[in-house]
């Protein structure tokens, strides 16, 4: 394989297949770098099975397009994805089987280059830009150059050893992580809705049970298998550290035992069981790209005029502000969605780097809204197809970014 690319995507998740597929189609040479076994981030690695971001919340309109419909075709050819439901907001539930499928499909179809099991763990940088990547498999250590990369790791790892301005959380804030557990065994008929699991959670703790954190959190059925996912495990912890996520992981899949004997007291789940945790502990919230521009909650809040515009967000603002704590939502004003700038997608100080996902530079509110994966996706392909104009044109133009997104099948306000 050459080592030499026009973009670089790290990070395989929403937002990094929406950015290689972006780039690619716009005609860039691009690798995809992904430490995982498989694509899809935290829908096929953490147990976060949701979609959400991808509908208004009022009308249940579909607000995100491009890769994302994309996703959601093929899903839904599979039979791996339910109709758009109301949870606090609106999302869809999938089988993350499909989602790996899809994902590989739609980067051979397009013709993205794949590394899998393969960890970015440094980067070059010659004067503001960077210049490669280290990446580090089981044969060793590989470098690949590109002249434009995109950071969709989550973490920003790539902006961190880019020596990219970057900052931890928002303000002395972070988001807590929650496990994702899955649990089998559940009667098709029981009642396991977010408030029985709710009444059941706290009868358990007043009877003295130990190990439950959240009372309350997204719950629901998923296709092909009925099985119940459920995101209550929360735990604080630093993601950037290894042995910190290591104890959270530990104590987070303690919980998920403590869970299920709850949900085993509910009529009909004598027999529940847990199909998995995880495998990965799901952070919200890490490093964040310091853009040319910050999305603020009032912006999310009460969107303006968004002709400049290269994504759509439209999940509602769900911070998670600590273990047990119940997460805190405000909601978008009308149109139900906002406009997304170029600008919070750019390094400020690195002119050949762009982010997507959840590492995009959004204030404590904004950041909360931008992190959902409907978003990611929207974010990702955005900055694939802005990279991939970068490496022709340099600085590259608002005008010209949408109207390539809109002729890939994004749909853009304004
Ligand atoms: C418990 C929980 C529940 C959530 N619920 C929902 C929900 O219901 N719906 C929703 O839409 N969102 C939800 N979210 C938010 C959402 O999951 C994330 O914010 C979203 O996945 C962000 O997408 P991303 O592509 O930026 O990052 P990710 O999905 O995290 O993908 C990043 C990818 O980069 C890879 N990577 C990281 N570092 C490296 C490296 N150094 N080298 C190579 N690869 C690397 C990772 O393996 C991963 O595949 C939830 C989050 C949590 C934690």
């Amino acid at each position: 394989m050459s080592k030499a690319y026009d973009v670089i995507v790290a990070g395989g998740g929403s937002a990094g297949i929406a950015a290689a597929i972006g780039a690619r189609r716009a005609g860039a040479r691009t690798l995809l770098i992904e430490r995982g076994p498989c694509l899809g981030g935290a829908a096929t690695l953490r147990n976060v099975v949701t979609y959400c971001g991808l509908y208004t919340r009022d009308d249940r309109e579909q607000a995100v397009f491009g890769v994302a419909g994309e996703m959601l075709d093929g899903l839904r050819e599979l039979g791996a994805v339910s109709e758009p439901t109301r949870f606090t907001a609106v999302a869809v539930v999938f089988d993350p089987e499909a989602v790996k499928r899809v994902a590989d499909d739609l980067c051979d179809a397009t013709g993205v280059e794949v590394l899998l099991h393969s960890h970015l763990i440094d980067a070059s940088r010659v004067d503001d830009r960077v210049r490669s990547v280290r990446v580090a498999d089981h044969s060793g250590v590989h470098s690949y150059e590109a002249s434009v990369f995109v950071d969709a790791t989550g973490e920003a790892d790539l902006a961190q050893h880019a020596g990219a301005e970057v900052r931890y959380g928002n303000d002395g804030w972070v988001q807590n992580g929650t496990l994702g557990v899955r649990f089998g065994g559940i009667p098709s008929g029981a009642d396991v809705s977010r408030e029985t699991v709710r009444e059941a959670v706290r009868a358990a703790k007043a009877a003295g049970a130990t190990g439950l954190t959240a009372e309350s959190g997204l719950i629901a059925r998923m296709p092909v298998s009925g099985d119940l996912i459920t995101y209550l495990a929360d735990e604080g912890y630093d993601a950037r550290d290894a042995a910190d996520t290591s104890r959270a992981e530990r104590s987070a899949r303690r919980q998920a035992g403590a869970y299920l004997r709850v949900i085993r007291t509910l009529p009909g789940c004598s027999d529940a069981y847990i199909v998995s945790t995880g495998p990965e502990m799901g952070t919200r919230e890490s490093r964040h790209l310091v853009g040319r521009a910050q999305l603020s909650e009032k912006d999310v809040l009460e969107p303006g005029p968004a002709g400049d515009a290269v994504a759509i967000g439209a999940w509602p603002i769900e911070y998670h502000p600590g273990v047990g704590v119940p997460s805190e939502w405000r909601f978008i004003g009308a149109p139900g969605y906002y406009g997304i700038p170029l600008d919070v997608l750019w390094s400020r100080n690195t002119p050949n780097l762009f982010c997507a996902g959840r590492t995009v530079d959004g204030d404590r509110g904004a950041g909360a809204s931008l992190r959902a994966m409907g978003t990611a996706f929207a974010t990702g392909h955005a900055a694939g197809v802005a990279a991939a104009l970068a490496v022709w044109d340099g600085e590259v133009s608002v005008v010209k970014v949408r109207e390539e997104l809109q002729r890939q099948g994004a749909r853009l306000p304004g």
